[in-house]
């Protein structure tokens, strides 16, 4: 072999080497595009930082190391902590009205934010779902009635009951895994479940007192943010309702599920997360409409009454209908009434027993006494919500 024909076949080899060198640095940049990790930067947008970050029951490294994924980038704001292993999403038309608005708010803190991008990268993706989490985050509280002064560090004994921790009653931020795969999604949830779960999972570690949402992106759907972000919404919904005082016990179903199906179709009023095996959304069970279907159901005179709601006890147990009339129910209780709503929430959460402990028992008898306590009965409130949704 001549020396020339040794260069000629080492080379194409040596120039893929130089290619892929900078291809793999762009597939694991070490720098924020957007922040560029900069400190004010992140303090404008609210973010504390890009990671590393206890995230997940053994935190972001752990992440990284144990589930396979093209990138995984974390962002910690005030409340939360994320883990995302999204890819790039190519901006459609029919979304586009909705995409521009929000990187406008973001545009507000982060400068450098693009105007009219094709595509939204995994950065820009994060850095979006880490606003609107922490925008979310103030609704609830709104909802609540509550601000984060309102929750000691511990549980103080000279106090109204107010949970554990800082976090509307639990010790940690919230932790959002957000996966790219169904794969990676069963991985992770498997090792501290101990089952294989399909959907969007909620969790709850008594140590350190933290609630987790783990949600797999796979499906067609949920893999544009238009639909995945209410799903998220949903979900958060439910573990922030869960930890307000506290999670000690779960509570009533029927205000659950209603509360999370407003809150996530405040975001998308299209979107309806369903809960258990299928997991996935839109599927066509259920109504397009909920508030035309609300008003057709109390028509027919058929809506279950919430005497019979406040006994449910399995998310299983709510038909389509039901998810219509809970939800009715709530968006009632929301535009009509916000301060009886958020004495009832305040009031489902955090009972206590004799001895001052949190308890669970008899949840349809004290829901009934708060009830009372806002001028209801179970009857009366049925008919003061039908004459509102009629
Ligand atoms: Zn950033
Ligand atoms: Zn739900």
């Amino acid at each position: 072999m001549t020396r020339n024909t040794w260069i000629a076949r080492l080379l194409p080899a040596l120039v893929a080497l130089f290619l892929a060198l900078p291809l793999e640095a762009q597939k694991k940049p070490e720098t924020c595009p957007w922040c560029k990790n900069d400190p004010a930067l992140l303090q404008a947008c609210g973010v504390l930082s890009h990671g590393p970050s206890p995230v997940g029951p053994k935190g972001s490294e752990a992440i990284v190391h144990d589930l396979p994924a093209g990138q995984w980038l974390f962002a910690e704001t005030a409340h939360m902590r994320w883990a995302s292993s999204l890819g790039p999403m190519v901006v459609e038309l029919d979304d586009k009205k909705r995409v521009m608005a929000e990187l406008d708010r973001l545009r507000v803190m982060l400068p450098d934010v693009p105007k009219e991008p094709k595509k939204l990268d995994p950065w820009l993706r994060l850095h979006l779902m880490a606003m609107k989490g922490e925008e979310f985050y103030a609704r609830f509280e709104k909802l609540l009635d509550v601000r984060d002064e309102d929750f000691p560090d511990a549980r103080r004994m000279d106090k109204p009951y107010m949970g554990n921790g800082r976090y509307l009653g639990e010790k940690e931020k919230f932790d959002v895994v957000v996966h790219s795969t169904l794969a990676a999604h069963n991985l992770f949830t498997k090792e501290f479940t101990g089952a294989s779960v399909t959907g969007a999972l909620r969790w709850h570690f008594k140590e350190p007192h933290k609630m987790l949402v783990s949600v797999p992106a796979e499906d067609h759907d949920l893999k544009k943010d238009r639909w995945l972000w209410p799903h998220i919404v949903h979900n958060l919904s439910h573990v922030f309702f869960c930890a307000y005082k506290h999670f000690s016990y779960d509570p009533p179903i029927w205000i659950d599920e209603g509360l999370a199906l407003a809150l996530e179709k405040e975001v998308e009023p299209e979107s309806a997360t369903l809960e258990g095996e299928e997991g996935s959304m839109r599927d066509g069970k259920g109504p397009k409409d909920y508030a035309a279907a609300a008003k057709k159901l109390v028509g027919s005179g058929k809506a279950r009454s919430l005497a019979e709601l406040t006994e449910v006890k399995e998310f299983g147990e709510l038909s389509p209908e039901d998810k219509v009339a809970v939800w009715s129910r709530v968006r009632f209780l929301i535009e009509a009434h916000p301060a009886e709503l958020a004495k009832f929430l305040g009031g489902i959460k955090g009972q206590l027993d004799a001895q001052q402990l949190p308890t669970g028992s008899d949840l349809p008898g004290l829901q009934r006494k708060l009830l009372q306590d806002l001028g209801w009965t179970s009857f009366t409130f049925d008919e003061a919500w039908k004459s509102w949704a009629r």
